[in-house]
């Protein structure tokens, strides 16, 4: 497995590739759903290119980015293991620059949910996943439903500045007892991550009622926060597929976001209904 720490390097490998090339972006600490991301790139493509990358610009100022958590040998076994071919790791002032044309994400979609109280966030995720794009120049990405508003905001940005690239949306991985994976879950004590079962609870007491009861989403929501109760809630959404809102669920084209705070920690899961 080759590592790269420079874009140059990256670029002159990614010359010397044959047959399709799958990139996976992340920013590390990887976990069983990084892992099977991977893994079906590995699968479906000639080569596979992780990158790991903690991307400033997609931290608020308030937010300590040097907090993120850094598993960088542990990181590189997994890819190794995986029959990974090629792993972008590089220093920030290597990807950004003083003087730079820069990318704005659609305000209307991008200033909501995550957005609202992360503002900027997705300008970020979408500037660095645009460069890493034009460095790695890949078939097929792959991107979690996990963070379902970043994979539709770059399935936009695909198609809108008609990038060669198909996207590859993968399931949410979930530990047995129904939380999702996430990098964030160490910070959880073992209280906090019995507290933090609500969440897929609440999505699948969701998922239950669409079944049996109704389709309404007010009265969907309103089950869900019911169940969020002992948990800090950010916001429950219930949206169509294009993040619009719904009046009642829609089979085929419907989201059911949420995003609560666990202690200090700001967990999200979402199903697609
Ligand atoms: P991150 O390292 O948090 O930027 O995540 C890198 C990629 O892994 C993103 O496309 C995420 O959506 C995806 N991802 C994170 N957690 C999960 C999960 N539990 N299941 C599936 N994909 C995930």
């Amino acid at each position: 497995m080759k590592i790269f720490h420079t874009p140059q390097e990256l670029q002159e490998y990614r010359k010397t590739c044959q047959g399709s090339v799958g990139f996976v972006p992340t920013m590390g600490a990887l976990h069983n759903g990084h892992i099977s991301l991977i893994k079906k790139s590995v699968v479906e493509n000639e080569q596979t290119i992780v990158s790991i990358f903690v991307n400033p610009t997609q931290f608020l100022a308030t937010e300590d980015l040097s907090k993120y958590p850094k598993r960088t040998q542990a990181d590189l076994k997994i890819c190794s293991l995986a029959n990974v071919d090629a792993v972008f790791m590089p220093e920030v002032q290597s990807i950004y620059f003083p003087l730079e044309p820069t990318i704005v994400a659609p305000f209307s979609k991008a200033y909501i949910l995550e957005g609202l109280s992360r503002a900027g966030h997705f300008d970020g995720v979408l500037r660095v996943v645009l460069k890493l794009f034009n460095l790695t120049r890949p078939d097929r990405a792959y991107f979690g439903k996990k963070d379902a508003q970043q994979l539709y905001l770059i399935q936009n940005m695909v198609k809108t500045l008609f990038l060669p690239i198909d996207i590859i949306a993968c399931d949410i991985i979930r530990e047995e007892d129904g939380l999702a994976l996430s990098s964030r879950n160490i910070y959880l004590s073992n209280e906090e991550k019995k507290d933090a079962l609500l969440i897929s609870k609440s999505l699948k007491i969701a998922s239950k009622t669409i079944m049996s009861r109704g389709r309404k989403t007010k009265e969907i929501a309103k089950a869900m926060r019911e169940t969020l109760l002992p948990l800090h809630v950010e916001y429950v959404e219930i949206l169509s597929r294009e993040f619009e809102p719904l009046e009642s669920i829609e089979i085929g084209n419907t989201i059911i976001l949420v995003a609560v705070k666990v202690g200090t920690t700001r967990l999200i899961d979402n199903i697609w209904i």
